[in-house]
């Protein structure tokens, strides 16, 4: 038995009453749990399992298997403002990916932390930076990820590039080269001086500035194919995709 600060990210009713449950963790990574009896009206669990709701999980490790028990969860804030718009939940909604697909392991509870930040940011911000701050967590939770790219330095050759220098952005290499590595590597992508600013920005965790749609889009792509590259088994993220394509 465990006791976790915990954030819910996934839930679906399994047979009469009870829910299957994905929560970010802070001492056990992304785990799938079965909270029997959910779904009956005064339920131990109440209204604690909503979607974004942080928590601290009781839990019951069931070695060997895929699939642990939720005996309570003690729900400490529920994010009801990220449902408020679209936009809010769309990013989100591409946080929570993040951690679902690649987050199964959370070494110091960092990636707990950087989601529950990043969701809290988001629940603040109007629309229109909405998608600086989910690119900014995002950011921060593939650094957690052990993939943070290279960003004022040349991947390759590790010269360091100046504030104003057209770069390009290599996914494969793993971040920015400068313009004499950058032509042995094919389809590495014109990275713009602002567009690095705002990474390095994001990166420190500094204020970013607004993005308007193009740029927020370019950006959206940029992450998803860097951790399709670095992180991915070939499925497509979904949430990202369908995230970018509304700013379409
Ligand atoms: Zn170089």
């Amino acid at each position: 038995m465990i006791q976790t600060e915990a954030i819910v990210l996934h839930g679906f009713d399994y047979r009469e009453t009870s829910r299957i449950v994905r929560l970010a963790t802070r001492e056990a990574g992304v785990v799938s749990v079965i909270a029997r009896g959910a779904k009956r009206p005064r339920s131990r669990f109440g209204l604690g399992l909503d979607l974004f709701t942080s928590g601290v999980a009781h839990l019951t490790i069931n070695a060997g298997r895929d699939l642990h028990t939720l005996t309570g969860f003690d729900a400490t804030r529920s994010r009801p403002e990220l449902a408020a718009s679209l936009e809010r939940f769309a990013a989100s909604a591409a946080l929570g990916e993040l951690c679902l697909r690649f987050a199964s392991e959370d070494e110091g509870g960092a990636i707990h932390d950087a989601l529950a930040a990043g969701l809290d940011a988001i629940g603040v911000a109007g629309d229109s930076a909405v998608g600086g701050q989910a690119l900014s967590a995002a950011w921060r939770l593939v650094g957690e990820l052990g993939f943070a790219p290279a960003l004022d330095r040349c991947a390759v050759c590790h010269r360091a590039l100046a504030a104003d220098e057209v770069v390009r952005f290599g996914h494969r290499s793993g971040g920015v080269l400068c313009r004499a590595c950058a032509a042995l590597v094919p389809g590495a992508r014109t990275l713009p001086a602002e567009a690095r600013l705002a990474l390095l920005s994001w990166s420190r965790d500094e204020e970013a500035p607004a993005l308007d749609p193009p740029t927020l889009r370019a950006h959206l792509r940029l992450l998803r194919e860097f951790v399709e590259e670095h992180l991915g088994d070939g499925r497509a993220l979904r949430a990202w995709a369908s995230w970018e394509a509304s700013h379409r």
